[in-house]
């Protein structure tokens, strides 16, 4: 048996001429998402995206929901244009809402094609009636409904549905290119990362592992993470860049002051190498503006001077409930706060410099780590390839 789902999608449909390439986009990120389940095809009319399933219909809506560009997606039924087979149809859906437990309804009808010869509110009359008659224990409540039964008549079926699942909307991922995410086991990169792929961004994730300074635990907590961000994106490929070496050298040569700042701009350096491996075109960080002392905009801006490529961070304008009320929604904030170091937080210098003068950085800097340690470290990059869990 054939079943059907319709897709829902806002932001996409607004691109004007570039519209297409947003739908096809999105069309292909969906099948994606679908590989491995029993797919017919995903079909397109004007503002809507059609799927058809042999099967496994509840699966696919839970991984269409992760589908950004993705509005809704609801279960459907087609029929042909003609109200008696649209009555048919809505009485076998409010029997399985009656069958759950709903006793109140309305009946919104949706005329797209006007060549159709009733007009909607017709069409709900009629309809709600049939329904009155022959399901039990059903009532209409215009006004706040459990249920809304939902019909569109479209140019050459009319589509019926109740139910709903939300997508994470957005921009489907892809269509802003590719980037490399700064990936810590902290609160905020994990969010930082979800937002720029919910602007269609892909993500390249690389994490900064100092081991013995920072257990595999905090490695673990980064995979999972990764497993979190998979959910919406797919395989994705982690960097696990070894960072002790380098760490080592600054902390033995450098004032302790400045330890965080230099941290920083040799993360930056590595992950703009990263970033010309995997033709990225932007950084990602969870940085915002004042959270702790290096986050003032002196010291993003001797963090971001050691690299040509734009470093985006989306958390900029937002306080730490926010962003943990995102890290919460997202699942990731579990995870986050599991107790295990990062490398950042095992060298807090006890009073950092909160304004650091770009050029003094970056004499300081100077000689303590050798461009050829860095190289090293990128050489030596474990790529872990993560799916979702
Ligand atoms: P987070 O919750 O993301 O760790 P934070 O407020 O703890 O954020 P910092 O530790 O100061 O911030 O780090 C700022 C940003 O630098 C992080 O959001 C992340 O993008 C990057 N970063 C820090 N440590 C690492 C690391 N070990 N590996 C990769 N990126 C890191
Ligand atoms: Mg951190």
């Amino acid at each position: 048996m054939e079943h059907l789902i319709l897709v829902r999608y806002g932001e996409v449909g607004l691109k004007g001429k570039n519209r297409r390439y947003f739908e096809n986009k999105l069309m292909r990120r969906m099948e994606q998402a679908l590989k491995g389940l029993p797919l017919r095809g995903i079909h397109r009319t004007y503002g809507r995206l059609y799927v058809t399933m042999d099967g496994e219909v509840e699966e696919a809506l839970h991984r269409l929901s992760h589908v950004f560009g993705l509005v809704a997606a609801s279960p459907a039924q087609s029929a042909a244009l003609d109200l008696e087979e649209i009555k048919v149809a809505a009485v076998q859906n409010m029997q399985r809402a009656a069958a759950e437990g709903y006793t109140t309804f309305k009946v919104e009808t949706r005329r797209p094609n006007k060549a159709f010869p009733i007009k909607s509110p017709e069409v709900n009359r009629e309809v709600g009636a049939e329904i009155l008659r022959q399901v039990p224990n059903l009532t209409v409540d215009v006004h706040s409904p459990e249920v809304t039964l939902r019909i569109e008549v479209r140019e050459e079926r009319a589509y019926i549905y109740w139910q709903e699942l939300s997508g994470p909307g957005g921009l489907p991922l892809g269509v802003s290119g590719r980037s490399v995410l700064l990936l810590s086991g902290g609160i905020d990169s994990p969010v930082a990362g979800w937002m720029a792929m919910s602007r269609g961004l892909e993500i390249v994730p690389v994490y900064f592992h100092s081991f013995p300074f920072t257990s595999d635990r905090a490695q673990e907590k980064v995979i999972d993470l990764c497993r979190v961000l998979a959910r919406y994106s797919g395989m994705i490929k982690l960097y696990v860049i070894p960072f002790t070496k380098i760490q080592t050298a600054l902390r033995e040569g450098g004032p302790e002051e400045l330890q965080t700042i230099f941290i920083r701009r040799m993360m930056m350096r590595l992950a703009g190498g990263v970033a010309e491996k995997e033709r990225a075109e932007a950084l990602i960080t969870g940085e915002s503006l004042g959270q702790v002392a290096s986050q003032t905009v002196s010291g993003l801006a001797a963090t971001e001077a050691v690299v040509d490529l734009p470093v985006l961070r989306p958390l900029i304008g937002l306080d730490k409930q926010e962003i943990i009320k995102r890290a919460k929604e997202l699942g990731t904030y579990d995870i986050s706060i599991r107790p295990y170091d990062d490398c950042c937080t095992v060298f807090v210098p006890r009073h950092p410099e909160i304004h650091p003068n770009r050029e003094a950085v970056a004499k300081k800097e100077a000689g303590l780590v050798t461009p050829e340690l860095l190289e090293q470290a990128i050489a030596e990059a474990e790529t872990l390839l993560i799916t979702s869990d």
